[in-house]
């Protein structure tokens, strides 16, 4: 067993609970129940480790972190100009005052600015002792060391001037843990004088598919033979999430091949996803062989594409057994699976995820009964948002979600609709990159 599992007792209580409760309906589960039943079951379960500031990015922060400097660390010119005390300004008219040197970035004046006199000053310089404020050049003119400034260049004492710990003041919270590190993080952690954060470590996911008719594109097809695909879209889901994804290339239908994947894959990974021989035909064999290994729950989901999905733990991994079919495989990885490895990772909060309205182009055909998730082009037109169902909803056609930019969301309970009706879209961008 890997040394960076935690225990489960929480996990396999609650799936022990999930299985007792009188709303538990396998047979006819609804998407926001499944959606809530793994919600319960998941909490974070990586160790520690810490990385240098290059390796961060997209990594999901173990603890809080706190500044222990100011950052800006002294106050500082806005501007390229002059240093002046805001008081020696002559309302109205020109200000003549006395240079008495230069404030460059990285090399400060020493001295202090008296009464009547200024500082030549750049972009980033430190305020010089004495004064308060910096007038932007292009209102200055200089003559035999005079600087001489328009008629109000500036209005109040501090113009143009940053303030030391305008940024991130020193002692605060300033990322908390759970925190996912995208790039102005990292920059912010540079600012700070980090080099190294303390993350968790990548979640490892090992996946496989089942099924006899199924080969890798490195063998030929046999007659009903075709291409393993699940596993290449899987890969890419899993890529995007920041996850390290271990593939275990594909498991014939064979109980024993089976139970020799699936326990080597909950050996060797916190998280183990298949694809295929979930479904009715299939379950039964599958259903016996799990229940040795582990605790898992088979659902049939009032959903359209992706109804069969089994959730629950081998050894210490979790067990996501997505539908065979290559549309269904990635609905449902997108509707449960990825918030469950979210949680897993250790980020916090983690969001559903987002959704805006358009107006169908076309009527859809819809039964009422189940959710859908059809796959649509959203688009602007005319300063709307519209989106148009792709003409191929098959849970077999894989290129509908190729040629989609989103899931159009249609409800349990609503039937046909016509254009124009107003639905609720899941933007694939951000799933996809
Ligand atoms: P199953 O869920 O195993 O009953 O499979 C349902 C359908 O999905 C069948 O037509 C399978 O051939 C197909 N299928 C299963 N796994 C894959 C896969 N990895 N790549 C492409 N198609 C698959
Ligand atoms: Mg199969």
């Amino acid at each position: 067993m890997n040394s960076s599992q935690l225990p489960h007792p929480h996990t396999l209580d609650t799936l022990a609970a999930l299985s007792q409760e009188t709303d538990y309906d396998p047979d006819s589960m609804s998407v926001d129940h499944a959606r809530a039943f793994i919600r319960r079951c998941m909490e974070p379960m990586c160790s520690v480790e810490r990385v240098h500031l290059r390796d961060a990015l997209g990594r999901v922060l173990a603890e809080n972190i706190v500044s222990a400097i100011a950052v800006l660390g002294f106050d500082n010119a806005a501007m390229d100009g002059y240093a002046l005390r805001f008081a020696d300004m002559v309302r109205g008219q020109e200000t003549r005052l006395q240079r008495i040197g230069v404030s460059f970035a990285g090399h400060p004046f020493s001295g202090e600015v008296g009464a009547g006199q200024c500082l030549r000053i750049f972009t980033g310089a430190m305020m010089p002792r004495g004064a308060d404020t910096v007038v932007m050049q292009e209102r200055t003119r200089e003559e035999k060391g005079v600087a001489i400034l328009a008629p109000d260049a500036v209005t109040h004492e501090g113009q143009n001037r940053r303030f030391a710990g305008e940024d991130i003041a020193p002692g605060v919270t300033v990322f908390t843990r759970g925190q996912r590190l995208r790039a102005p993080e990292l920059g912010m952690l540079a600012s700070l004088g980090i080099a190294e954060v303390p993350v968790y470590r990548k979640l490892r996911v090992a996946f496989f598919s089942t099924g006899d008719e199924l080969v890798s594109f490195d063998a030929t097809p046999a007659a009903g033979q075709i291409y393993d695909s699940n596993r290449y879209a899987l890969y890419g889901m899993l890529q995007q999430l920041g996850v390290e994804p271990m593939d275990m290339g594909i498991v014939p239908d064979q109980p024993e091949a089976l139970e020799a994947a699936l326990t080597a894959a909950a050996a060797h990974a916190e998280v183990v996803i298949t694809s295929g021989g979930v479904s009715v035909g299939e379950a039964d064999f599958i259903k016996a062989m799990l229940e040795r290994l582990g605790k898992v729950l088979f659902w049939k989901i009032a959903m359209k594409p992706g109804r069969p999905l089994a959730y629950g733990m081998i050894g210490n991994a979790h067990f996501f057994g997505l539908p065979g079919n290559p549309v269904s495989a990635m609905a449902v990885f997108y509707q449960f699976v990825r918030e469950a490895l979210l949680v897993l990772q250790g980020q916090a909060p983690v969001m559903p995820l987002p959704t805006f309205r358009a107006a169908l182009t076309t009527p859809v055909k819809k039964a009422p009964g189940r959710t859908e998730f059809q796959r649509g082009v959203c688009e602007m037109k005319d300063g709307q948002s519209v989106v148009t169902p792709i003409p191929t909803q098959g849970s077999n056609i894989l290129s509908s979600m190729s040629r989609a930019n989103c899931f159009i969301v249609l409800p349990m309970d609503s039937g046909n609709q016509p254009a124009g009706t107003v639905v609720e879209v899941q933007p694939f961008d951000g799933l996809m990159g």
